[in-house]
């Protein structure tokens, strides 16, 4: 079976992984560089907390287990860290959110706890216990996160050396040929054809491209990170404060996110270390990290966050198209793994996995009376924030 996957992205990488594992002589196929577009401007946070409805819970759930089995491909992950998140909330409101999520997340058995300001003095010295007050503060120590491109090199050279995998960068689909509702080639810019089996679609924020084929509804959003030089700090662990987003990103880098920055960026052009943006990030940070004062950003990143239309994961045969699969999802860095496998496994090995069935394009073709796996998700939005 020859299955070629558009997109190299943390999520084609994990289905091209697992489908050359299962069997499947593989081609994946990528408009620019190993390791995609959205996948390289993440925040990458593995977790499941807040996510909901259950079904939707859980996926993201399977996904950071998923995270955890491929030691047992790989021995090491040198990609994952797991240093556990911290949340407080500086609103009354936020706090009462934060209350019921905990106990939402404890029923759904996360993992998650109060701690003691005294223990996060412990853990995390750098942060600021005055800036905290009385709020509460909550641990979830199975969260971490992932360097999505550095994931997607280690995979791709299984999937390559041990599986025989094929990468062709810098070539770009330009359509996908159907005959009688059966996708059976991709079309490239220069003119080439590539039989297929099966095509599978990751190409993230592009899924909504026209290539020949149904195209999905997408509503995919501007989003911006922001990067401090190496500071002197022992900070270990990612921390939500509010709609902020604080973690390490290796040699003594921050890495910061602020979701109301993100609502109020026009595009993604145009965002620099000195403007209003980059300002924004540091100012919630420096609260908290004092040692941040008079200190510039080193780089800021912007890119759109791949967002199917109704916000939810969108995964599976597309709708009346035999041997057409899609892929595109928000929070794909915590799913990826998970996605993966269960396409392989429906791909390949024929067996189909109950936690997508929800997730299918289906809904958006179909009358969502008739598409009944989805129901729970019609009239729900996922909650907003960097995962
Ligand atoms: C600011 C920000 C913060 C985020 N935070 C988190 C988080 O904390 N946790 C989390 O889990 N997720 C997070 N996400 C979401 C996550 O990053 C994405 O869901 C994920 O990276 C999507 O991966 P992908 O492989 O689908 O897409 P991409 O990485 O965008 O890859 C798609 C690939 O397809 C290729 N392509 C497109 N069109 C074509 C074509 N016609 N021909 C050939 N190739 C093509 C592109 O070149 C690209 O390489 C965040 C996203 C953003 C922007």
């Amino acid at each position: 079976m020859h299955v070629v996957i558009i997109g190299s992205g943390i999520l084609g990488s994990s289905i091209a992984y697992e489908c050359a594992k299962a069997g499947a002589q593989v081609t994946v196929i990528d408009a620019g560089r190993l390791g995609g577009v959205a996948s390289g401007t993440s925040f990458a946070w593995l977790n499941a907390t807040s996510k909901a409805p259950k079904s939707y819970y859980t996926l993201n759930a399977l996904g950071m287990r998923a995270h955890l089995e491929l030691k047992r491909d790989f021995g090491a992950t040198p990609w994952r860290s797991q240093t556990g998140s911290l949340e407080w909330r500086t609103t009354e409101a936020g706090r009462a959110w934060q209350r019921g999520n905990f106990e939402q997340m404890r029923d759904w058995g996360y993992g998650i706890e109060w701690i003691t300001k005294d223990r996060l003095a412990q853990m995390e010295p750098d942060i600021d216990l005055a800036s905290i007050g009385d709020a509460p503060i909550v641990y979830y120590p199975e969260e971490g996160w992932v360097d999505p491109v550095l994931y997607a090199a280690w995979l791709h050279r299984a999937a390559r050396e041990k599986h025989g995998a094929v990468l062709r960068p810098h070539t770009e689909v330009t359509g996908i040929v159907s005959r009688n509702n059966r996708a059976v080639a991709v079309t490239l810019a220069g003119g080439e054809t590539v039989e297929a089996d099966v095509i599978v679609n990751a190409s993230g924020a592009r899924s909504d491209r026209d290539l020949g084929v149904p195209a999905l509804p997408m509503t995919s959003t501007a989003g911006m990170l922001g990067f401090t030089p190496p500071v002197p700090t022992t900070l270990r662990s990612q921390f939500h404060i509010d709609d902020l987003d604080v973690r390490p990103d290796g040699a003594g880098r921050l890495m910061i996110h602020k979701a109301s920055v993100d609502t109020g960026l026009a595009s993604t052009e145009g965002v620099t270390t000195d403007g209003p943006e980059a300002e924004a990030l540091l100012e919630a940070t420096r609260k908290v990290l004092p040692l941040l004062r008079d200190l510039r950003l080193e780089a800021v990143r912007t890119t759109l966050r791949p967002m199917p239309r109704d916000g939810f994961t969108c995964i599976g045969a597309m709708t009346d198209m035999t041997g057409y699969y899609v892929a595109v999802t928000h929070s794909g860095v915590t799913l990826a793994p998970y996605l993966g496998r269960a396409l392989a496994d429906e791909i390949v090995r024929g067996q189909p996995h109950n936690a997508i069935a929800p997730f299918t394009p289906d809904r958006f073709f179909r009358d969502p009376s008739t598409a009944s796996v989805s129901a729970e998700l019609v009239g729900v939005k996922p909650v907003e924030g960097p995962a």
